[in-house]
């Protein structure tokens, strides 16, 4: 069984405040008698479920097509949380132990928001560090990013790339059970970005 847990893509879907929104631009259309229907897209690289790259927050840091596919493939746990409203996770919030490189945590705090809202959950340097210890290289979660929205200096976000722990946002995670599946969230290879939209499904083993 395969579980989606990427949101919707489309012009209406909440970006992150300054960011571009999806839009798409008709060059032909069948409707109009063109041979074909083909479309440009413009919008943020950090669109619905994501993936950073670690040049998004530190100079001279690998770019989103540098980084392993490796990372973004393979055997993953989903932990569900009970996170507050514009919270830290921090490790005692934990309710089970880490057994996967890559580790999904449900927050609960943001769902399929049809406006962007402020008030997610994010998570702890201090969480980072934990799991860290325990082997995690990838981290995702279900909010529009790891660090708090008021939080400009990015501390999470800084010592996941310190790390070199990768990290998905944006995920959708209300309907799946917790425990181990394989995750498949490829970036695409845009080169140079610090970011790239991902189809992110969690299959059962
Ligand atoms: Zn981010």
């Amino acid at each position: 069984m395969i579980y989606d847990i990427s949101p919707a893509i489309g012009a209406s879907t909440p970006v992150w405040p300054g960011d571009l929104p999806l839009s798409r631009q008709l060059l032909s259309d069948l409707d109009a008698g063109d041979a074909t229907t083909s479309s440009a897209l413009r919008a943020t690289a950090h669109l619905g479920a994501h993936a950073d790259a670690p040049s998004h927050v530190a100079r001279s840091a690998p770019t989103i097509d540098e980084r392993s596919l490796d990372l973004y493939l393979g055997r993953c746990q989903l932990i569900r949380l009970q996170a507050q409203h514009g919270e830290r996770v921090l490790p005692e919030d934990l309710p089970c132990s880490v057994n996967a490189t890559r580790l999904l945590l449900g927050t609960n705090t943001y769902g399929n928001a049809t406006s962007f809202r402020q008030d997610f959950a994010a998570l702890s340097v201090e969480l980072v560090d934990f799991v860290h210890q325990r082997g995690v290289r990838l981290v995702g979660i279900d909010t529009p990013s790891v660090d708090l929205f008021a939080d400009q200096s990015l501390p999470v976000h800084r010592r996941l790339a310190a790390h070199d722990t990768a990290i998905l946002e944006g995920l959708v995670l209300d309907h799946v059970p917790p425990g181990i599946y394989e995750l498949i969230a490829l970036p695409l290879k845009l080169v140079g970005f610090d970011a790239s939209p991902v189809r992110a499904v969690l299959r059962t083993l």
